[in-house]
C-alpha cells in the first residue's frame, strides 16, 4: 500500500491524540478539541460558565457534556424544571459529539430489527422500534426547533450492500422492517442507486430508510450547549470528575477547580468514561477506536464520476462499515474502524485503510487531497445495545450510554430518558434498555483487546473474502 497523503489539519498534541480509556486515569483536563472538519468550520464554540472554582452544591450534576449530557440538562430544565450543571473535563463536548460522521439514523446500538426479535421476543422488539420512531421525533423537533441550525441534510438513509452475496440478507431485513414494524424502507438496485443517488462501485445494491439525517456534528453540539444554557443549565467545561465520595446520600465530587455537592448524578461520558469513575460502569463498556477523513472539495469532473447526488448518510453493509456522506460544501466524509489502541491510533497504516476504503468506492477520487483527519472513541456495549439505567435503587446515581455508534440521534432521547428518571418520573419505562444494567465484561476483562484483534481479522475475511 502506498504511503497515505498526509491530511491538512493533522492532530496536534493539545489535544492528546493518544488518549486510551483503557489505559489512561482520564480524559484529561482543558484539552483542545481534535481538529476535526466539524470544528474547523463550525465558528467560534458558544460561551459557557467556566471551570467549576470553589466548593458549591447542585440539584443534578450531569458528569459529560456530549450530546447525551446536553439533551440530559435540556429535558430536565424544560420538562422537569430542574436546572443541572454540567460538567465536562475539556472543552464542551470534546468527546465523540465533535467527532462523528453526523448521521442520524433510526437506530440506536448495533442490533439489527431480526435480532431484536431474536432477543426479547417481537412484542418487545416492537416496542422499542416505538421507542426508536418517537426518538427520531424528538430529534427532528429539536434540529427544526429554530433555535440553532446545525444544517441538517434530510433524505433519507442508504445501507448499501458491499457486495451481491449481502442482497439476499438486505432484502429479509427489509420484508421484516416493513411487514413486522410497519415501516417504509425501500430495496434500490444497483442501477438505481448509480443513476439517482450515488455512484458508489463497489454498491450491489441498497436499502433506502426514509429516517435519515445528515447534519454538522459540532454546530448540533454547540446548539444544544445553547439550550441547555438558555434553559437555565450551566455548562462548566475544564472540570473533570477526579474523585466522587457518597455522604448520607449526597454525591461530593471532586474536580481540580473544587467540589460539586449534588443530590443526583447523571453519567454521560460513552467511550470517555473513565475506568475509575464509578463501580457502576467499571469495565461494561469497550471502547473502540473509529477514524475519519474529509476530502477537499470536489471539482465538477470528480463529482460527476462520483454521481453524487444525494447528500444523504450513506453505510456499507461491512461489520467494519464505512460510514460516508457528500457534504454541503462538496466535499466527501468517510470513517470506518481505527487502530485498537490509543497509542497506535497515529499510525499511517490506519489512515491509508480508510483511504484504500474510499478508492474502492469512488476510484476517480483516487489520491485526492485531504484535509481533516481525525478519530474517537466509540462506547459499544457487551451485547450491542445501550442503556439508560439506574444501577443501584438506592442511589441517586443514573447512566445513559452504549450506542454503538449509532448515537447520534438516540443520544437526544436517552439524556431525555436519563432526565424522566433523575426526576423521579422513569417508572413506565420498562423497556430493557431502562430496566437492565450494562452487561459486564466479567472473566473476558482482562483480554477485550485481545479478543478485539482476534475479531478484526475475522470480520475483515467475512466482509472482504467470503
Ligand atoms: C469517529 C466517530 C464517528 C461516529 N459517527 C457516528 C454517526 O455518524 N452516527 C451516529 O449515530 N453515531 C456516530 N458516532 C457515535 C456518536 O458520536 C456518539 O454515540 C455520541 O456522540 C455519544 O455522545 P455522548 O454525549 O454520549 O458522549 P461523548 O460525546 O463522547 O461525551 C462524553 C464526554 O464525557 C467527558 N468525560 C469523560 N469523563 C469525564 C469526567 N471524569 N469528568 C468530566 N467529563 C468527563 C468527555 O470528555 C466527553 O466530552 C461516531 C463516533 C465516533 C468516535
Amino acid at each position: 500500500m502506498d504511503q497515505p497523503l498526509r491530511p491538512r489539519h493533522w492532530p496536534r498534541a493539545s489535544y492528546d491524540p493518544h488518549y486510551d480509556p483503557l489505559v489512561d486515569a482520564g480524559p484529561g483536563h482543558n484539552r483542545d478539541y481534535a481538529p476535526t472538519y466539524w470544528i474547523g468550520t463550525a465558528g467560534p464554540a458558544p460561551v459557557d460558565d467556566g471551570p467549576i472554582s470553589g466548593d458549591t452544591d447542585a440539584d443534578v450534576v450531569v458528569i459529560g457534556s456530549g450530546y447525551t449530557g446536553l439533551s440530559c440538562a435540556i429535558h430536565l430544565a424544560k420538562e422537569h424544571g430542574i436546572k443541572a450543571r454540567v460538567l465536562e473535563a475539556n472543552t464542551v463536548a470534546w468527546g465523540c459529539s465533535t467527532r462523528n460522521g453526523g448521521q442520524a439514523q433510526i437506530s440506536s446500538g448495533r442490533l439489527k430489527r431480526s435480532q431484536w426479535i431474536e432477543r426479547w421476543g417481537v412484542d418487545v422488539a416492537k416496542k422499542m422500534h416505538v421507542e426508536i420512531c418517537e426518538a427520531f421525533d424528538l430529534f427532528r423537533d429539536l434540529i427544526g426547533s429554530g433555535e440553532f441550525d446545525c444544517e441538517p441534510q434530510d433524505g433519507g438513509h442508504f445501507y448499501i450492500a458491499h457486495k451481491p452475496g449481502v442482497m439476499p440478507v438486505l432484502e429479509k431485513e427489509t420484508k421484516l422492517l416493513n411487514e413486522t414494524f410497519g415501516y417504509g424502507a425501500r430495496m434500490v438496485s444497483r442501477e438505481e442507486l448509480h443513476e439517482n443517488h450515488v455512484r458508489d462501485q463497489e454498491a450491489a445494491g441498497a436499502v433506502h430508510e426514509p429516517d435519515g439525517i445528515g447534519v454538522h456534528a459540532a454546530k448540533l453540539a454547540f446548539g444544544y450547549q445553547n439550550l441547555a444554557r438558555k434553559l437555565g443549565a450551566k455548562i462548566h467545561p475544564g472540570s473533570p470528575v477526579m474523585g466522587w465520595k457518597t455522604v448520607g446520600g449526597v454525591h461530593h465530587l471532586t474536580t481540580p477547580g473544587g467540589t460539586v455537592r449534588a443530590k443526583a448524578v447523571a453519567i454521560a461520558t460513552a467511550g470517555y468514561t473513565p475506568e475509575g469513575l464509578t463501580s457502576y460502569t467499571n469495565h461494561r463498556l469497550m471502547p473502540i477506536l473509529s477514524n475519519s477523513i474529509v476530502t477537499r472539495p470536489l471539482d465538477e469532473a470528480e463529482k460527476e464520476a462520483c454521481g453524487f447526488t444525494t447528500r444523504s448518510p450513506l453505510t456499507d453493509t461491512r461489520t467494519l462499515r464505512h460510514y460516508y456522506r457528500f457534504l454541503p460544501d462538496d466535499r466527501v466524509q468517510i470513517g470506518s474502524r481505527s487502530a485498537v489502541t490509543g497509542k497506535d491510533a497515529e499510525n499511517p497504516r490506519h489512515l491509508a485503510l480508510l483511504q484504500e476504503g474510499l478508492y474502492r468506492k469512488f476510484p476517480a477520487l483516487r489520491d485526492i487531497d485531504l484535509d481533516y483527519s481525525w478519530w474517537g472513541w466509540v462506547d459499544v456495549s457487551h451485547d450491542m445495545m445501550p442503556r439508560i439505567f439506574q444501577p443501584d435503587p438506592e442511589q441517586t446515581i443514573f447512566y445513559a450510554m452504549g450506542y454503538g455508534g449509532n448515537g447520534v440521534m438516540y443520544s437526544a432521547q436517552a439524556g431525555r430518558r436519563m432526565a424522566q428518571m433523575v426526576a423521579g418520573k422513569g417508572q413506565g419505562l420498562d423497556l430493557p434498555i431502562f430496566t437492565s444494567q450494562l452487561p459486564s465484561h466479567g472473566i473476558l476483562t482482562p483480554f477485550r483487546r485481545m479478543g478485539q484483534r482476534f475479531m478484526y481479522v475475522w470480520y475483515h475475511i467475512r466482509d472482504e473474502r467470503l
